[in-house]
């Protein structure tokens, strides 16, 4: 099927790709429509479990850019120049993130994120969403979509027409492929687990700086936190499942009054209510999906963690989810068909988005424990010299947050 003769063109997911991705098919002329499981965010209350807030970078912001949705956004995103490390004594010192002012990225509440994505597609003549559509999957014998209504518990077809599957990280539409053997998957699940904490401000101002992400480095895991515009702060624990220092041995009021007394005694002043959030709170799991066969014909295409999942520790899943609708978008212009457009996106993006899985997870041992070494800290600012006397020279982590022109593989080639 021809891009131009498609009669609309379906998303699952309406969160944070599916959302961008309506707005840009939608001023290409598509007729969109997204099927959302939850309610609408705009109406209800989001449910938990998931990140409050993300760092959001330059792929990122290019997507946003390319949607005519950045200025939105920018009225709740707070600017951070770079990671405050807070050692065990209490010393704290920032490490800037790049060596020019304009290299910050920013820390944006992801229910605010969506809803404003979500109204600036359902602004779109052409985009209809529709909230509390649970995909199934695809139906047995046809490339349709199997959809259940959540409030009337009725089960119904929809079209495949074609349909980009946003539907996150435990991709519905992903098993389908696989259950055809059109898509073949590996997950990896880390060991090590994320619960979410607040440190709320103090006298109404906010009790750590409020331009930077802070870390609280231990080695073997860590807590970070990042601003919110309320002027509290989302800490995040990452620890072990099981073992010594673990999420396991954190069951009780005393053990983590304990632990957190311990290992973590500044942040732990400024957590009046950790007890008891530690013990309602849900921990999260984290992991990689690595997918291969991410369309089947012109009809049905993964995109986002749907395809490619990956761990928080560089801040790009969202960032490279944004840039999947970005290069989706520009290879409209180079291709006519749609299963020529599904393959060649799968062809030019897999490599990249292989690439930053494993820096991802790379970048957790740099954040948990290298950013404590004085040899890596010798070795930063070293090349934060180099970096001002020599503009070719970019460092790693610099082209992947702050250099979208710089293709992730590239990225992780040049080190
Ligand atoms: C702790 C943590 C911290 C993170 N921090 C960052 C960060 O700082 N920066 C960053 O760039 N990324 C970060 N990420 C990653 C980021 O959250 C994801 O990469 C991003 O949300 C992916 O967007 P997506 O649209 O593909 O999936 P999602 O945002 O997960 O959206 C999927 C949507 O599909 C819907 N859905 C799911 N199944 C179905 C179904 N069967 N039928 C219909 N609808 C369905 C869901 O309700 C949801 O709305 C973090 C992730 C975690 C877990």
């Amino acid at each position: 099927m021809s891009l131009s003769s498609a009669a609309g063109v379906n998303i699952i997911g309406a969160g944070l790709a599916g959302s961008l991705l309506a707005i840009l098919l939608a001023k290409r002329g598509f007729k969109v429509t997204v099927y959302e499981r939850r309610a609408d965010p705009r109406l209800a209350v989001v449910d938990g479990g998931r990140s409050i807030n993300l760092a959001l970078a330059a792929r990122g912001i290019r997507g946003l850019e390319l949607a005519g949705v950045l200025g939105r956004v920018m009225k709740f995103a707070i600017p951070m120049r770079g990671r405050m490390v807070h050692e065990h004594d209490g010393a704290a010192a920032l490490q800037l993130y790049g060596v020019r002012p304009d290299e910050v990225i920013y820390s944006v509440a992801r229910s605010e994120l969506n809803r404003v994505l979500i109204e600036a597609a359902d602004e779109m003549p052409n985009v209809a969403f529709r909230f509390g559509q649970l995909c199934l999957g695809l139906a047995h014998e046809k490339n349709v979509l199997e959809l259940r209504d959540e409030v009337t518990g009725h089960i119904y077809h929809a079209d495949a027409q074609p349909s980009i599957a946003t539907d996150g990280a435990g991709s519905a539409v992903r098993d389908a492929l696989v259950a055809r053997e059109v898509a073949t998957v590996r997950e990896e699940l880390l060991d090590h687990e994320y619960k979410e904490l607040t440190i709320p401000p103090v006298d109404g101002k906010p009790a750590l700086e409020v331009n930077a992400l802070h870390i609280w480095p231990r080695g073997g895991f860590m807590l970070i936190a990042l601003p919110n515009p309320d002027a509290t702060f989302t800490a995040t624990l990452f620890l072990a499942r099981s073992g010594a220092n673990s999420f396991e041995g954190l069951g009780s009021q005393a053990a983590v009054e304990e632990f957190f007394a311990r290992e973590f005694p500044s942040a732990n002043a400024l957590m009046p209510d950790l007890v008891r959030e530690f013990l309602e709170h849900p921990q999260g799991s984290l992991g990689t999906v690595y997918t291969k066969g991410w369309h089947l014909n012109g009809e049905v295409l993964l995109l986002g963690d749907a395809a490619h999942a990956i761990v928080p520790f560089h801040g790009q899943g969202m960032n490279c989810a944004f840039e999947d609708c970005a290069e989706l978008d520009r290879l409209m212009d180079e291709h006519h068909g749609w299963a020529g457009l599904f393959e060649a996106f799968e062809h030019t993006r897999r490599p990249n988005t292989d690439a930053i899985a494993q820096m991802a997870l790379e970048n957790y041992v740099e954040m948990r424990e290298a950013v404590l070494d004085p040899d890596y800290r010798r070795k930063k600012a070293e090349a934060e010299e180099l970096e001002k006397k020599d503009p070719n020279f970019i460092p790693r982590y610099s082209m992947v947050m702050f250099h979208p022109e710089i293709p992730y593989r590239e990225a992780q080639a040049r080190k």
